[in-house]
């Protein structure tokens, strides 16, 4: 008879809490630990709501180096490298250039969009079964071009993806404001669009809090408030986990530890490349405001978007390599708020706005680690960059899959740690 295992799962990210959900619903017993007081505190706080199979391009693109050389120190651009985070990027970064290749850019990207569109699917199916509101917005995205040049750079992978089986539409700036009515007074800043009708949107720190919430209520144990000081192997297989507060015997352990899951797992032999690229939101009451838009909206060439979270409307992106420094740089602010003043002059409320930073764990490659690690009972489900939200359902499923010894549902051939 096989035993049902016993799993700690380190991190209550939104990856962490939903592998917990999985795993207690396929019959393990789940212990979770999380060092802040509550779920979803860190990265998965406020970040930009998207959930976008459409945006499963990876970063590291053949394009990217000279982009990157042109915007060094620049405070304005969508992607920034500080001058000081040099030394600390050498290895991180090395590796994220040789994925700059055009094989390479292709092969990740498919990869991503394999367990982005199934992550999609696994999202609907857990809505419907738990019932969890988190302000879900079901009206796929639409990437904005103010220029020809950026509209054929995007059309490139959009076409390469709409053959994997992304639904997508190009729409001229008319067919723009036709979608959204919102964007009509702006349209001249506009040269078209590409509307993705399957992507959503929503508030992944709510979802994240419900969702702990409703496995709290379902038998998953959550230690909270509790820091993870190390991992103890005997004879290559975990048997505990020591925090700053007891140690819990354990054999089965699941790492979502976002940006902190490679130095936990370094100790033991597992190196992992997790670079923790800064990013900004900014979020805005609607508050009466009679001219705001229902439609996500993307700018892939500032790496921004726009995201109506019922009664609230967040700006978030752009991409900073300074290691783990969380301070809100204003010019960072500044650049999300004008980029949002730019398409909603009218907007009413422009004193306000909650400004946030977090960490993306981003893999050089841009696709995540699932699976097995070399220590036996040491699982992995972290690196996923700035798609962990699109990517959370998909990858608690597989992950729940390999631990309890089922054939997941999709291929995992770039995610698994032996591939890398
Ligand atoms: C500005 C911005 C915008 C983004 N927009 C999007 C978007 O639109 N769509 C999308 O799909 N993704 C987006 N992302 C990416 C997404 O937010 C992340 O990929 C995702 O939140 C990562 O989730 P996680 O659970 O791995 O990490 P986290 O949410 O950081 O969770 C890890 C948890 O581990 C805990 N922890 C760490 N160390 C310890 C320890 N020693 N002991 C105990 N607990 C510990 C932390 O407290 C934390 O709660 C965005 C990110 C940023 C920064």
């Amino acid at each position: 008879m096989t035993q049902t295992p016993h799993v700690v799962v380190l991190g209550g990210g939104i990856i962490g809490v939903t592998s917990a959900y999985h795993l207690a619903r396929s019959g393990c017993r789940v212990t979770l630990v999380e060092r802040q007081d509550a779920a979803g505190m860190e990265t998965s706080f406020a970040n930009g709501g998207l959930v976008t199979p459409s945006m499963s391009a990876p970063w590291a693109s053949p394009g990217l180096p000279r982009m990157l050389l042109k915007y060094l120190g620049r405070e304005g651009s969508p992607f920034l490298v500080r001058p000081s985070a040099l030394p600390g990027l050498m290895s991180w970064g090395l590796a994220f250039l040789a994925q700059c290749t055009e094989t390479s850019w292709r092969r990740n990207m498919e990869t991503t969009l394999r367990l982005c569109q199934y992550s999609r699917e696994a999202l609907g199916d857990l809505v419907d079964e738990v019932g969890i509101r988190y302000d879900a917005n079901d009206n796929g995205t639409l990437h904005l071009f103010r220029d020809e040049l950026s509209m054929q750079s995007t059309k490139r992978s959009s076409e390469i993806i709409g053959k994997l089986g992304v639904r997508y539409r190009v729409l001229d700036a008319d067919g723009c404001a036709e979608l959204e009515p919102a964007l009509g007074p702006q349209i001249k800043q506009i040269s078209g669009g590409i509307h993705y009708p399957g992507d959503e949107a929503g508030d992944a720190h709510k979802f994240t809090q419900e969702l702990a919430r409703f496995c709290a209520a379902n038998g998953v144990d959550f230690r909270y408030g509790e820091s993870v000081q190390r991992i103890e192997v005997d004879n290559g297989a975990v048997c505990a986990i020591v925090t700053d507060k007891e140690r819990l015997q354990a054999d089965t352990c699941l790492i979502a530890l976002g940006n902190q899951s490679a130095a936990l797992v370094k100790p033991l032999g597992v190196r992992l490349p997790i670079y923790p690229v800064k990013g900004y939101s900014l979020t805005f009451p609607v508050g009466g405001w009679n001219g705001a838009p229902a439609v996500p909206f993307v700018d892939d060439g500032r790496k921004m978007g726009i995201v109506r979270m019922g009664d609230r409307v967040r700006v978030a992106g752009t991409a900073e390599f300074t290691g783990y420094d969380k301070t809100l740089s204003a010019k960072r602010i500044e650049n999300l708020r004008a980029f949002f003043f730019s398409l909603f002059p009218d907007y009413p409320h422009r004193e306000d706005g909650e400004a946030w930073t977090g960490l993306r764990p981003t893999t050089p490659e841009g696709v995540p680690y699932l699976g097995q690690t070399p220590v036996q009972g040491l699982y992995l489900n972290t690196g996923h960059g700035h798609l962990g939200w699109t990517m959370s359902c998909g990858s608690a499923k597989v992950i729940t899959d390999i631990i309890t010894g089922k054939d997941p549902a999709i291929d995992l051939a770039g995610m698994l740690l032996q591939d890398r």
